[in-house]
């Protein structure tokens, strides 16, 4: 299996060098130059836990990597970082089924792809002989960030900076990145929104004279954000596994299919998705839930993606982007893999802040249902939850059960469905509470992790526990275009 530029510049790779680079010299993304084919068999698969389930799909896409490698980096992964071994269980409200990613250390579904991530890395350094430190530079919506300082936490020979906008995450999640302590991390907060830190990160990326001066410093730059193709495989894993896990349970029949509802921000979930369902699981649509950055509704429904457009701050920040970068692997496959096209489009993305497909590629786009989630929505969908049969839900799986009733009621499918439950509501206590009852407005969001706890009858997670007790170690914040000065700053060149 070899990976090639979305753009179509230079030599195909094997996935060691994919995951090393993160993303291609010209600017496009990795991509494996075909999809896999699985024989998807739901007796004998639905026997594997979720490590033999990891190891049967990523085998089909490291095979540069041995299989002592490849187990290796998925039980070091997928051990009791997860509060169950089970590690993305699926939950049943009502007749509605919820994929829990949110049991690993940093209750959001980034926990997923980033506890393997480095094992991944490292061991592709090692394979590829390489004697330089790799640099990781993230840009995060709020929940990437922590994910990968957990994930990178004190790992020889990696070295990582992730950039948060300052006043565009929750406080839970601006408190467990700034109290993160690993003596190779850091952590700067950026004025301006996730986009100024997605662009910036990206430039740094591709600039050759800054790639040249951390060369000769021995320093390489690799990337923990969906870009890499070290964190897309791994998310495609669970889409197996709800699905084995529904027929194992008696829920569905043998290649019975089902639509799986996605809450989206950069696209990196969902096209995992994409990704299960050409290997062969059996998914219908691929229902893509938006927040009020509706800018991927917008795409699918007429075919131009406008990112021109007022940015909003929402009750569910990871998905407060307008500039989803996974998506150009998408355009990549609807164009019939033709890389003049994608030039031509990311070039119009880049000058004007849009692109329009043609008719052919928008046809493409039936895969997927495209719907959106007001503020008003979301908490709606919150609070019907809770009242119905008191569990609480965090705000990115409302806007998908919110998006998921509006699909239903617009389209009649029956179809089963999956949810996929991206965070815990701990993590965004004051959205939450504030949606189940107004009584909770003006109360800190650290006391309301108590009452979330209380309400929903659930343990307060490992990873938030007395988090107001830790010592802030990270203070550093810059103006959007700084970033790259703060790179070298804090490398000392
Ligand atoms: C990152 C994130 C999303 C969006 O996922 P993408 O892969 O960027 O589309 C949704 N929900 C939560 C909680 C997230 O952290």
């Amino acid at each position: 299996m070899l990976y090639k530029s979305t753009r179509g510049k230079g030599e195909a790779v094997n996935s060691a060098n994919a995951i090393v680079r993160g993303i291609a010299e010209d600017g496009g993304l990795f991509i494996p130059t075909s999809i896999p084919k699985i024989n998807f068999d739901c007796n004998a698969l639905s026997k594997m836990n979720y490590r033999e389930l990891a190891y049967f799909v990523m085998k089909e896409f490291f095979t540069d990597f041995t299989e002592e490698e490849l187990k290796n980096c998925i039980n070091k992964a997928y051990d009791n970082k997860f509060d169950t071994d089970e590690i993305t269980p699926v939950n049943k409200i009502g007749n509605d089924f919820f994929l829990d990613l949110h049991h690993g250390p940093t209750l959001a579904f980034k926990d997923v792809a980033l506890s393997i991530l480095p094992h991944l890395l490292t061991t592709s350094v090692k394979k590829l002989g390489l004697d330089k430190e790799i640099l990781i530079l993230t840009a995060t919506s709020g929940d990437t960030g922590k994910a990968a300082l957990e994930g990178f936490n004190n790992v020889d020979g990696i070295k990582i900076i992730v950039f948060y906008p300052v006043d565009g995450v929750s406080i839970v999640q601006k408190l467990q990145m700034v109290t993160h302590d690993g003596h190779n991390t850091h952590v700067v907060g950026i004025k301006g929104n996730f986009d100024d830190a997605q662009k910036a990160v990206k430039e740094i990326f591709t600039d050759e004279a800054t790639r040249k001066q951390l060369d000769a410093k021995g320093f390489m730059f690799s990337s923990a954000n969906s870009i890499n193709i070290g964190r897309l495989i791994p998310q495609v894993v669970y889409y197996f596994y709800a699905y084995l896990d529904l027929f194992k349970k008696g829920e569905i029949s043998k290649d019975e299919k089902i639509n799986v509802v996605v809450p989206t921000g950069n696209f990196g979930n969902i096209l995992a998705g994409y990704l299960a369902k050409y290997m062969g699981a059996p998914i219908d649509k691929l229902i893509c839930a938006s927040n009020e950055n509706k800018v991927l509704y917008d795409f699918i429904s007429t075919g131009t993606y406008d990112s021109n457009r007022d940015f909003f701050v929402t009750n569910s920040p990871s998905m407060d982007i307008l500039v989803s970068s996974n998506l150009e692997r998408l355009l990549y496959f609807i164009s019939g893999e033709n890389c003049e096209t994608i030039n031509a489009l990311m070039s119009s993305l880049k000058n004007e802040g849009k692109y329009k497909v043609s008719e052919e590629m928008k046809a493409k786009l039936s895969d997927f249902y495209g719907g959106y989630a007001t503020e008003e929505e979301t908490c709606a969908a919150i609070s019907e939850i809770y009242t119905d049969f008191k569990e609480i839900i965090d705000t990115h799986t409302a806007v998908a059960y919110s998006v998921y009733n509006k699909y239903k009621k617009a389209t009649k499918d029956g179809t089963k469905a999956v949810i996929l439950s991206t965070a815990s509501p701990f993590k965004f206590p004051k959205s939450v509470m504030e949606a189940i009852d107004k009584k909770y407005a003006g109360i800190s969001e650290l006391e309301l992790i108590k009452e979330i706890k209380k309400l929903g009858n659930y343990n307060i997670p490992a990873g938030i526990k007395d988090m107001d007790l830790r010592a802030v170690v990270h203070n550093t914040v810059c103006d959007k275009t700084e970033i790259k000065k703060s790179v070298t700053d804090y490398l000392g060149i």
